[in-house]
This record gives structure tokens, C-alpha cells and sequence, in this order.
């Protein structure tokens, strides 16, 4: 099989062109998503313009709360005592009428085996209108993207919808309460937080040997995001770190630090120009 060889990674073809198995000297071989190699992204909460209104940007994500394992529900039932103190008055509302529960019973993705977090003041709801508008902003997007070089978070000469819910965790300050405690009692943040919130955008699986981009990635926030815009040179005059950089806590975290140095070497190579795909991937073809 045709493969590259460095001295810190071997780069082998997977299935699709759109992917590359690269290896680490001591034989972990993670199947990756080549889009990932050259993006850039950074989470940075921050305070954005909108309206003529200072909001926090984790408003404009965790609008909707996450899905999350039974395992990691349970963990947070426990310290939910402490948590609460934490939470906006909303939240700790809902919470009292519905018994501490935090998640939505009947919101479960049988496919991943994930409940999804409440929102606060209500359930945040999904309807197929919803999904058809977005569909046709999305498309709008896209184009009238084509021609957008403004350095704003968002365009502030127009008027958006804001998110009218949040996650239950996300505090006034536009802060994670889970991330904020498991920093206030010195606990690993990167372990023990919601497996999705610790690894957006990316799409972390060591289950299946897996690393790419979380479906629909760049459609899931409810306004455009310098961390999420489609305009690279952008946000590269932003300053904006590689995503394999940035993110490389919850990629060493998931895996190891020489997979992630291996992953990193081949990206060096990758955005050089030094990786021949086509000899890589001749005998697919
Ligand atoms: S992912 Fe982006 S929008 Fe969300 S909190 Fe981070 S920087 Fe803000
Ligand atoms: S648990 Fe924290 S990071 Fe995850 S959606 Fe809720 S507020 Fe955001």
C-alpha cells in the first residue's frame, strides 16, 4: 500500500480522498478528515455587537444546550448542588419545576445513545419549518458570503433574531458553569466536561479511531461568528490559531501527544505542498 513516511508519521490512504490515515511512530493510526488540516479556529468568549447590543457569543451557540451520555448526566446530578449557585435565575427556576432534571427525557438520539440539557426559560424547540428556513438562509449565506470582507462579528447593519434560550449551563458572564467549576476546584475540565462542548467543532472518536469535523459544523451557530466564519484570510488577519493547534487539549486528551505531534508534522507537510495525494491514493483510482 502506498503510504509517506517522516519521521514522525507514516500518512497511509482510508477510504476517500477527503481523508488521510495518519500514524504516530508507535503504530496509533487515526483515520482524519483533511478538511481539518488547514482551518482555522479559536473559542474565545467574547462580547459581540448585535443589534446595537453587547451580547456574549457562547449565547449564539449554546443557545440550544448538548447532547450528552447517560454517564456523564449522572456525574453532573452529583455536583449539581454546586453548580447551581453558578446558573442564570432562569435556569434555576426550570430546574426546581422539573425535580433537578437536566435533561429533556424524551430527546434522545438513539443512534449515539445521547440525551440532550435543558434550556432555560423553556425547551428550546425544533420544528421541520425551522429546518427549511435555515436551509434557505443557509443558502443566502453562502452567497451573499462570497462578497463579504467585513472584519465585524456580524453584520451590524442589519437586524437579527437573537436565541430567546440557553443551555441551563451557560452563566450570565457568557460562561460554561460546568467548565467554570471544574476550573474553581482544579478538576481537568477537559476530562470530565460534556464530551461535544470540549470538543466543538471537531469530532473526536478514539471508539472508532475517527478525527473530523462535527456534521453541519459551520450551520449550527444562530448568527456568523468570526470563530466559525467560511472566510479563511479572514480570520487568519484575525490571528486566528490552526484548529489542530488550538483544539490540540482535547485531540492530545482523546488520543496522545505523539499522535497529535504526528498529526501536526503532517499538517506542516500538508499545507507545504510536500504531500502527493495522487501518489498516495494511485492505486484507488
Ligand atoms: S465557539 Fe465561537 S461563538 Fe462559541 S463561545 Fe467559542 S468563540 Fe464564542
Ligand atoms: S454545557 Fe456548557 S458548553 Fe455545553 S452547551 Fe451548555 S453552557 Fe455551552
Amino acid at each position: 500500500m502506498p503510504s509517506i513516511k517522516s519521521k514522525k508519521y507514516i500518512a497511509k490512504p482510508s477510504d476517500s480522498r477527503e481523508w488521510i490515515i495518519i500514524q504516530s511512530k508507535s503504530g496509533l493510526a487515526v483515520d482524519t478528515e483533511l478538511s481539518i488540516i488547514d482551518y482555522h479556529f479559536d473559542c474565545q468568549p467574547k462580547l459581540v455587537e448585535v443589534n446595537g447590543e453587547k451580547i456574549y457569543c457562547s449565547q449564539l451557540c449554546c443557545y440550544a444546550g448538548c447532547y450528552v451520555s447517560e454517564k456523564k448526566i449522572k456525574k453532573v446530578e452529583e455536583i449539581l448542588p454546586k453548580i447551581k449557585p453558578l446558573l442564570q435565575k432562569d435556569s434555576i427556576d426550570l430546574l426546581e419545576k422539573v425535580n433537578d432534571q437536566i435533561i429533556v427525557p424524551e430527546d434522545y438520539d438513539k443512534e449515539e445513545k445521547l440525551y440532550k440539557t435543558r434550556t432555560a426559560p423553556e425547551e428550546w424547540e425544533f420544528s421541520d419549518e425551522d429546518e427549511e428556513e435555515d436551509e434557505e438562509e443557509d443558502t443566502n449565506e453562502s452567497e451573499s458570503l462570497e462578497n463579504d470582507t467585513k472584519d465585524d462579528d456580524v453584520n451590524e447593519d442589519e437586524d437579527h433574531e437573537l436565541p430567546q434560550n440557553h443551555c441551563i449551563f451557560l452563566t450570565d458572564k457568557g460562561l460554561c458553569a460546568l467548565h467554570q467549576h471544574y476550573n474553581d476546584e482544579g478538576i481537568n475540565w477537559v476530562k470530565e466536561k460534556f464530551n461535544i462542548c470540549v470538543c466543538f467543532p471537531l469530532d473526536i472518536r478514539p471508539q472508532d479511531k475517527t478525527l473530523a469535523f462535527m456534521d453541519d459544523f459551520d450551520s449550527f451557530m444562530f448568527l456568523d461568528v468570526d470563530c466559525m466564519s467560511k472566510d479563511e484570510d479572514k480570520k487568519i488577519k484575525l490571528g486566528m490559531p490552526q484548529i489542530i493547534d488550538s483544539m490540540k487539549y482535547a485531540i492530545v486528551n482523546r488520543y496522545n501527544l505523539e499522535w497529535w505531534e504526528a498529526l501536526s508534522a503532517f499538517s506542516k507537510d500538508y499545507r507545504a505542498g510536500k504531500i502527493d495525494l495522487d501518489e498516495i491514493y494511485k492505486e484507488f483510482e
